[in-house]
């Protein structure tokens, strides 16, 4: 799960987006092909179409990964090599996290409009 959000075109702040979803065909059927948005810096409301949301790893799901990580890596310390494995765990997280980001970035809804 990333965090998606979109750019204001006014002042050039992020807002984040609140959907599940994990492309842009999903953000469709969640919200529709364009929808309103408030910018959350100047309050202007605009239309934003679902190709103008980005995604970027989620700062929770990843912290939640590294908490995991460094508590299962500590509490296993003395069977050595699980601890090991454990450490690895926030890395296989985050790169998890930015694959499934990038993966929404690539792909951009063809316009009908
Ligand atoms: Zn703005």
């Amino acid at each position: 799960m990333t965090s998606k959000y979109f750019t204001c075109k006014e002042c050039y702040e992020n807002t984040p987006v609140r959907t599940m979803a994990t492309d842009r065909v999903e953000l469709e059927r969640d919200k529709g092909e364009t929808f309103m948005m408030e910018c959350a810096h100047c309050y202007v409301r605009k239309e934003i179409h679902v190709n103008d949301v980005n995604a970027v790893p989620n700062k929770i799901v990843t912290g939640v990964g590294v908490a995991v990580g460094v508590a299962a890596a500590v509490a296993l310390w003395n069977i050595g090599f699980i601890a090991w494995i454990s450490g690895g765990l926030p890395v296989i997280i985050y790169g998890a996290q930015r694959k499934s980001a990038s993966t929404f970035n690539s792909y951009y809804l063809t316009r009908r409009n």
